[in-house]
C-alpha cells in the first residue's frame, strides 16, 4: 500500500514524501479514504499509530478548495491538553507546507489577543482545548455556523478529564450538516453515548 492510492491531492502527497514516509499506517489506510467521502469516522487509536496524520491528511486536502471568513472557522480540532493542541498544530504545519492555509490555537496561556486577531482574520484550522473555546464562544467572538469538518481527539482523555459536558455543549453549537471524526484509544460506555449522539452512521476504524 502508498500513499497514492488513497485520494490525497498532490500537495499533500508531496509533503508526506518530504516527510520521508513510504507507506501509510494502517489507521491512515484505514481511515482517510473514508474521511475523504465526508462520513463520519470513530477511530480506535492510541498515540504513536500516525493516527493524527489520518485526520491531518485528508483535512488539509478537503481545505484546499473554500476559504476561510473572519471569525468562522473552517475546522475544529478538539484536544484536551495544550501539549496535545500544540502538536496537533505542528503536524498542520509539516504536512501542510505546500498550502497557504491559517491556522490557529486556542489554548490558556496564550494571549486573547492575539488569538483573536487571528481569528478576525479567518482560520481555516482552529485547534482548541474546550474550555477556551467556550469561553471565547461565550464573549460573542467567534461563530461556529462555518464549521465543515469537527474532530474530538483523544475522546476517553476528555472523559478522564471531565470535559464531556463540554463537548456536548460544542457539539451543539455546531450545525448538524458537518462531517465528525472521533478517535479514542478505548471506548468506554460514555464515549460510546457520545458518538451515538453526536455522529452519523460513524464508520468504526482501528488501528
Ligand atoms: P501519532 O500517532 O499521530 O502521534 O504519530 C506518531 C509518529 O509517527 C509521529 O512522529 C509521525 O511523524 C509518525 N508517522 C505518522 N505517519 C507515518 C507514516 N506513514 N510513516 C512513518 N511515520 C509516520
Amino acid at each position: 500500500m502508498t500513499f497514492s492510492t488513497l485520494g490525497l491531492s498532490d500537495k499533500v502527497q508531496a509533503a508526506v514524501e518530504a516527510a520521508g514516509y513510504t507507506q501509510p499506517t494502517p489507521i491512515q489506510e484505514k481511515a482517510i479514504p473514508i474521511v475523504l467521502e465526508r462520513k463520519d469516522v470513530v477511530g480506535i487509536a492510541q498515540t504513536g499509530t500516525g493516527k493524527t496524520a489520518s485526520f491531518v491528511l485528508p483535512m488539509l486536502t478537503r481545505l484546499e478548495s473554500g476559504r476561510a471568513r473572519a471569525r468562522m472557522p473552517r475546522t475544529l480540532i478538539l484536544e484536551p491538553t495544550r501539549e496535545l493542541a500544540a502538536q496537533v498544530e505542528e503536524n498542520f504545519n509539516k504536512y501542510g507546507i505546500n498550502h497557504k492555509l491559517s491556522v490557529a490555537l486556542l489554548i490558556g496561556g496564550v494571549s486573547f489577543d492575539e488569538q483573536l486577531k487571528k481569528l478576525d482574520r479567518g482560520v481555516d484550522v482552529l485547534i482548541a482545548t474546550p474550555g477556551r473555546l467556550l469561553d471565547l464562544f461565550g464573549r460573542g467572538r467567534l461563530l461556529m455556523t462555518g464549521v465543515e469538518i469537527l474532530v474530538i481527539d483523544e475522546a476517553d482523555r476528555m472523559l478522564d478529564m471531565g470535559f464531556i459536558p463540554d463537548i456536548e455543549k460544542i457539539c451543539k453549537m455546531i450545525p448538524t450538516n458537518r462531517q465528525t471524526l472521533m478517535f479514542s484509544a478505548t471506548m468506554p460506555p460514555e464515549i460510546q453515548r457520545l458518538a451515538d449522539m453526536f455522529l452519523r452512521d460513524p464508520v468504526r476504524v482501528e488501528a
